[in-house]
């Protein structure tokens, strides 16, 4: 076996002997899990209560110091956690729960970062809709030098070709990453639906959906946790930075896949259509939303090569993946279904998208 020397890191095994330990009973260890100033990091801690919550209300409001989140002065700091979805803990197991909250300040006001407030009052307000979404997740590991991960030091690996939905040695890096990932979804009860090597070795995607509404941003920022729990297990590095390599290397996105009824009917393909119609007057708005720094990392993806589009026009087109929206020829077969966006920055904020989708094509704003 390969051996890497890395700074820090420990026998994971090791734990195992705690892990069994009992604990008194009652007792439910709850991590709770929120979005940071950058609106692209996670962060946790944990506390202890004495009951085993059933939903995400059962737990309490608790709080944080928010000056160490790039989220509030020091002088002013406190911010508090709202638990709003609540999962099973795949790392402690038993009763133990992961509990994603939003964030809100001392005024009762949601703080800039937090972008579900506004992404829940557009979803209830289109709900007779019912708009569901599918986010394919793509992303990098990294070794813990910031290199993707099983690429030669001081060099690179053969191009690109080999390596999408690629088996064996010589052409995946960490598929036991991807692998324990997708376990500790199902099990935390994400509704994770997929999972494939991508077109850049080291690069991997996985699929959350259909969600319907407030549930997309919810379940894969949670499976977005989960990925960085369980990379730590491994001493490897997630990135979800849209462009790790330039040159020759695809970029990550996450994109959008995205219904309402009507598209999803017999005869929805109109419906689609006049959704793709509204979209196209949209670009720019759409774009600024689609990153968490204005389009400023889309920018260094959407060239309009490596399976994108370009940043600042507008196209559509059936099984097209060099467009903005892509129609999926199994959709235009079946002249129902869903739309393709496949503009989200891979490091998008999921409430972000989903909201101005549904603003745009539901509500016409
Ligand atoms: P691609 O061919 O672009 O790689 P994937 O198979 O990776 O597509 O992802 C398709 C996504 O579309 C999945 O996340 C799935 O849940 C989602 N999806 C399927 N049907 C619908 C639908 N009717 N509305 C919204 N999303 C859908
Ligand atoms: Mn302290
Ligand atoms: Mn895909
Ligand atoms: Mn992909
Ligand atoms: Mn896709």
């Amino acid at each position: 076996m390969a051996e890497r020397t890395i700074p820090g890191a420990t026998d994971k095994s090791v734990l195992h002997k705690f892990e069994s330990l009992e604990l008194p009973s009652g007792l439910t260890q709850v991590e709770y899990i929120w979005i940071d100033g950058t609106d692209e990091g996670v962060r946790s801690k944990c506390r202890t209560l004495d009951f085993v919550p059933k939903k995400a209300a059962d737990c309490p409001i608790w709080n944080y110091d928010g000056s160490s989140t790039y989220q509030s002065e020091g002088s002013n700091s406190d911010l508090y956690l709202y638990p709003v979805a609540l999962f099973k803990d795949p790392f402690r197991r038993g009763n133990n729960k992961l509990v994603l909250c939003d964030v809100y300040k001392y005024n009762k006001l949601p703080v800039e970062s937090n972008k579900r407030k506004s992404c829940a009052e557009v979803m209830e307000k289109a709900k007779d809709d019912h708009p569901w979404f599918g986010i394919e997740q793509e992303y990098s590991l990294l070794d813990y030098d910031g290199y993707p991960l099983g690429w030669p030091k001081n060099g690179y690996p053969g191009p690109q070709g080999p390596y999408y939905c690629g088996v064996g040695t010589n052409k995946v890096y960490g598929r036991d990453v991807v692998e324990a990932h997708y376990r500790a979804c199902l099990y935390a009860g994400v509704n994770i639906s997929g999972c494939n090597a991508e077109v850049m070795p080291s690069q991997w995607e996985f699929q959350v959906g259909p969600c319907e509404g407030i549930s997309m941003g919810d379940e894969l920022w949670v499976a977005r946790y989960l990925l960085h729990r369980v990379a730590e297990e491994f001493n490897v590095v997630v990135t979800f930075d849209p462009k790790v390599m330039t040159g020759n290397w695809n970029g990550a996105g996450a994109h959008c896949n995205y219904s309402t009824e009507a598209m999803r009917k017999d005869g929805g393909l109109e419906a689609i259509e006049k959704a793709i119609e509204k979209l196209s007057k949209k670009q720019m708005e759409h774009i600024r939303a689609y990153d968490p720094n204005g389009g400023k990392d889309n920018m260094r993806r959407l060239l309009g090569s490596h399976e994108t589009s370009s940043i600042d026009s507008f196209s559509a087109g059936v099984a097209n993946r060099g467009a903005s929206i892509r129609i999926p020829r199994h959709v235009a077969e079946d002249k129902k279904g869903y739309l393709e966006d496949r503009r989200p920055s891979s490091n998008c904020d999921p409430y972000s998208v989903t909201e101005i989708i549904v603003r745009t094509t539901v509500l016409d704003e």
